[in-house]
């Protein structure tokens, strides 16, 4: 059980005083930019003014929300047979340049740092924007024979990139806080390409319980991770119509093993190359469940992830305040005993202000207690998805509560689907795509024959750059560019973040 104290003060943008009534009052689909700042400050989340680009403030009540998000991942990597590391943050020039692909890939983007005080580094320390390279160098001696294979380890620390697009909180970072990347390593091409498999089989159940809907797509290859072979994707989209990457499972085969030497002694006594995945995730997660679910009244917290899922307002009269205190106490503590994450508002402020937070951090049931309920044993509860009310005996409220989170996460769920499904689009031409499309709404789906020249055609006819392809599903329409009707597959193309 969390111990999470009473209400605290709320956070407020600059310029406004304590006093004013705290308003939303942003349209989530039209104004998504500004209704995700207000979202995260009032929702408080992220402070966002810190003096670097790109990088922010954790608020308490945000972190907790992050640290349950991640705590789920832990879980799936430990039940999936990975095992937990931690490798240094500082990569020598002379090992991050070991991989020709992956130097050209994130050379650009990386910090590097070359002196300490007034002296100047013998050799230049990368600050890791990912951490292979360090990693692969280490890892060498770990394996040996086969008998040391596969092996599955997982780190969850900071990374840093040079991001020079417009930075957003959790999306778009130059410090990225929670990134938990996990690397294997295995004896054969083929139990690689199972092992992606597997690793998108973990990201799907860790998104399922985000409740966030996504599209499992393969990146063309013109398109793959700086190093990799062939690179998974899964893909949602945010409420500005823009595709986000959820996850990435990367398929590097052994161009990484035979960068840095990673070989075991084989059944025939020779020496062979490993095979290597690698995949991850970070808080940018959290941010588009937040952006997902949320509507404009500001965020909605699935009640697995939320740090808080019960808040309990009393409502003062003059000179019962005591009483009410004393009552709403108690419900917290039954609600408490019953394991309940539950926090209880009793500061001195209106009770409409107390509303109006507390939905704005998305909370999913509120209890409001007054004079009345009190006396006739009653409780007032407010669920954050449909923002209805009830009526409950306070001895049954504990059981009413749990069916309530229980039909808040199906109803989010449901949501969330049905929010998808018209924001991926199936066109079966260029001619039908630019009739019936309007800009920046999705994903579009085309009939592609997997060719790289139709697949960057495409990408110029349309002006959208493509995404990924769903390899196992086959169509029958002929390829929009060249008209073959062999093979074809469904090419998705969107603008990303
Ligand atoms: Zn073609």
């Amino acid at each position: 059980m969390d111990n999470i104290p009473n209400a605290g003060e709320m956070r407020k943008t600059d310029g406004e005083s304590s006093s004013a009534k705290v308003t939303f009052s942003i349209d989530k689909t039209k104004n998504f930019p500004d209704w995700y700042d207000r979202a995260l400050n009032i929702g408080d989340m992220v402070d966002a003014r810190y003096p670097v680009k790109g990088m922010y403030i954790w608020r308490p009540y945000g972190f907790k929300a992050l640290r349950r998000m991640m705590g789920i991942m832990h879980e799936i990597m430990e039940r999936t047979g990975h095992e937990e590391v931690y490798f240094p943050m500082l990569i020598p020039a002379s090992i991050f340049g070991k991989e020709r692909d992956f130097l050209k890939g994130f050379k650009g983007e990386a910090f590097v740092v070359t002196r300490a005080g007034t002296e100047t580094l013998g050799e230049e320390l990368f600050v890791r924007p990912t951490s292979e390279t360090g990693m692969y160098e280490s890892i060498k001696p770990w394996v040996r024979s086969i008998s040391d294979l596969p092996l599955k380890i997982y780190q969850v620390v900071n990374i840093f990139r040079h991001e020079t697009k417009q930075t957003r909180p959790m999306l778009r970072l130059r410090e990225v806080v929670q990134f938990k990347e996990a690397h294997t390593f295995h004896a054969t091409a083929e139990e690689a390409d199972a092992q992606v498999q597997e690793g998108v089989a973990a990201y799907k159940e860790f998104f399922d319980r985000l409740l966030l809907p996504y599209l499992v797509v393969e990146t063309p290859s013109w398109d793959t991770f700086a190093g990799a072979v062939y690179n998974m994707d899964l893909m949602s989209v945010m409420p500005d119509g823009k595709a986000i990457e959820l996850g990435s499972v990367i398929n590097l085969g052994d161009k990484f093993a035979r960068a840095f030497g990673i070989t075991y002694q084989a059944n025939d006594n020779k020496q062979a190359y490993v095979h290597q995945t690698c995949y991850g995730i970070s808080e940018r997660e959290l941010g588009v469940m937040l952006a997902i679910h949320g509507d404009n009244n500001g965020l909605i917290i699935p009640p697995e992830i939320a740090p808080i899922q019960v808040v309990v307002i009393p409502i003062f009269h003059k000179g019962k305040e005591e009483t009410m205190k004393k009552g709403a106490e108690k419900v917290k503590q039954i609600l408490v005993e019953q394991g309940f994450r539950t926090a209880m508002d009793i500061r001195d402020r209106g009770v409409g202000d107390k509303y109006y937070e507390w939905e704005a951090r998305g909370v999913p049931v509120r209890i409001e207690l007054g004079p009345k309920e009190l006396e006739s044993g009653k409780l007032i509860l407010f669920r954050r998805d449909t923002r209805k009310k009830e009526t409950v005996d306070a001895a049954k409220a504990p059981k009413r509560i749990n069916e309530l989170l229980v039909d808040i996460t199906d109803t989010l769920r449901a949501r969330a689907q049905e929010y998808f499904k018209g924001r991926v689009f199936h066109f079966k031409s260029v001619s039908d795509l630019k009739k019936n499309y309007k800009e920046r709404e999705g994903m579009i789906g085309l009939p592609w024959c997997g060719d790289e020249k139709c697949g960057r055609k495409l990408e110029e006819d349309i002006g959208i750059p493509t995404v990924g392809f769903v390899h196992d599903k086959h169509l029958s329409e002929p390829c929009a560019s060249c008209g073959k009707t062999k093979d074809m597959v469904e090419m998705f193309f969107g603008r990303t973040y």
